[in-house]
């Protein structure tokens, strides 16, 4: 018997979830994996933000929280929305969640039924277009190109648009290009969407502090204010605090949204972890002065692998603006035989090559919504991924 309900087929699991299981397993028998597949920073959570962490527990704060976060929380959060990105949010327009993941779900199914159609822009962060489908939506995806450094194009963005759209997704940075959208082209795209009031916009600003631009980054509900009251503006601690594991995750929207978000949570998690929302409380009001080291950092590993990939004949890459990321083509690959005598067909192939010969994990370009690219994580230490660079290099060499 098939106990499955039918929303479950239309949905994939995790490929980025998928590689570090396989990561993780090939370790555990022996082999020593470079993981390069992973959309996680190495850096450990703050050490202050941590102790805030312990303290919470120390003085029992331990127990269920409101719904939306604590009071304090949501000041944080009122508080670093107006001083960061200039966008006045009241309580009732601001939650936390147990990760950015979650409220972009909840945002989704509040929202999205049978029919309704939601525009991708590809490259797209993989959980989107199955969130999309399990709400029972359609997933509109819209190719975006190396060649306008992987930004939607207002004219794309337009033609896109029908009467059944509810949602259009922006990611910036963007995972898994790392492009970002200046206030100018966020501007041409909100001349697009103030056409067409029936369009929510989802801002997915969760990699805003890893920019290696100063002042280049934007949101839409700052750039364009008469779209504020369509926007939910999606964010959290877990790329620029190093705190994945902590899932905690924040947003600003117009009320009768959030209102409907917490009505989802209060019926499945009810709160994200009290420690991690104290945490997070120090995160937000204690400043970040860390990230400009952080960033130092993520410069010299980004350069490594762009050096190595450009130094490979058959990948390219452009610089990376934002996120750690780099998304190399990989076209020239496709059609070289491997020294067992494999053809690479894809990107798939490819990154499959990578991880059983060079013992480097990577993620294909195909699971993102754009083949023929591969998508590599530079946020390792500076050794392991020297070490990856020439394992990467020694295998592409054995091609013919
Ligand atoms: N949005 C994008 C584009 C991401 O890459 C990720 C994590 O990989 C998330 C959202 C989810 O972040 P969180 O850990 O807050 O759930």
């Amino acid at each position: 018997a098939d106990f499955l309900a039918p929303r479950l087929r239309r949905v994939r699991p995790s490929p980025t979830a998928a590689i570090s299981d396989q990561v993780r397993s090939l370790s555990a028998a022996g082999m020593d994996v470079i993981n390069l597949g992973e959309g996680e920073l190495d850096f450990d959570t703050p050490a202050h933000i941590r102790q805030a962490g312990i303290d919470a527990i120390v003085q029992g704060d331990t127990k269920y929280t409101a719904v939306a976060g604590t009071a304090a929380l949501k000041q944080a959060i009122i508080t670093k929305f107006n001083r960061e990105n200039q966008i006045g949010y009241r309580a009732d327009e601001v939650i936390a969640g147990s990760g950015a993941k979650q409220l972009i779900f909840n945002a989704l199914l509040a929202t999205v039924s049978s029919g309704d159609e939601v525009i991708i822009p590809a490259p797209y962060w993989v959980s989107y277009p199955d969130m999309v489908a399990l709400a029972e939506g359609e997933p509109v995806i819209v190719p975006c190109h190396e060649k306008h450094g992987w930004k939607l194009q207002p004219e794309d963005l337009a033609a896109a648009i029908t009467p059944k759209t509810r949602w259009v997704i922006l990611n910036s940075p963007n995972n898994p290009t790392g492009a970002v959208y200046c206030a100018g082209e966020l501007h041409a795209l909100a001349a697009v969407l103030l056409d067409h009031p029936h369009v929510l916009v989802m801002a997915d600003d969760i990699y805003e502090q890893i920019c290696f631009v100063p002042g280049i980054f934007a949101t839409l509900a700052n750039v364009e204010p008469r779209l504020k009251e369509r926007v939910l503006t999606v964010n959290g601690v877990s790329k620029g605090y190093s705190m994945t594991g902590w899932r905690l995750g924040y947003a600003g929207g117009p009320a009768w949204l959030i209102s409907a978000m917490q009505i989802l949570q209060s019926q499945s998690t009810s709160n994200p972890s009290s420690i991690s929302q104290a945490a997070t409380v120090a995160a937000l009001e204690q400043g970040s002065d860390f990230i400009t080291g952080w960033i130092e950092i993520l410069q010299r590993r980004r350069t490594m692998i762009m050096n190595c990939a450009n130094a490979i004949s058959g990948l390219s890459a452009d610089t990376p603006p934002g996120a750690f990321y780099v998304f190399a083509n990989c076209q020239g690959m496709l059609g070289k035989t491997t020294a067992s005598g494999d053809i690479l067909r894809t990107d798939e192939d490819f990154a499959a090559y990578l991880l059983k010969s060079a013992h480097v994990a990577t993620l294909q370009g195909s699971a993102f919504g754009a083949p023929g690219y591969l998508r590599i994580a530079y946020a390792i230490d500076d050794s392991r991924l020297q070490e990856a660079c020439e394992r990467i290099t020694r295998a592409c060499a054995e091609l013919r």
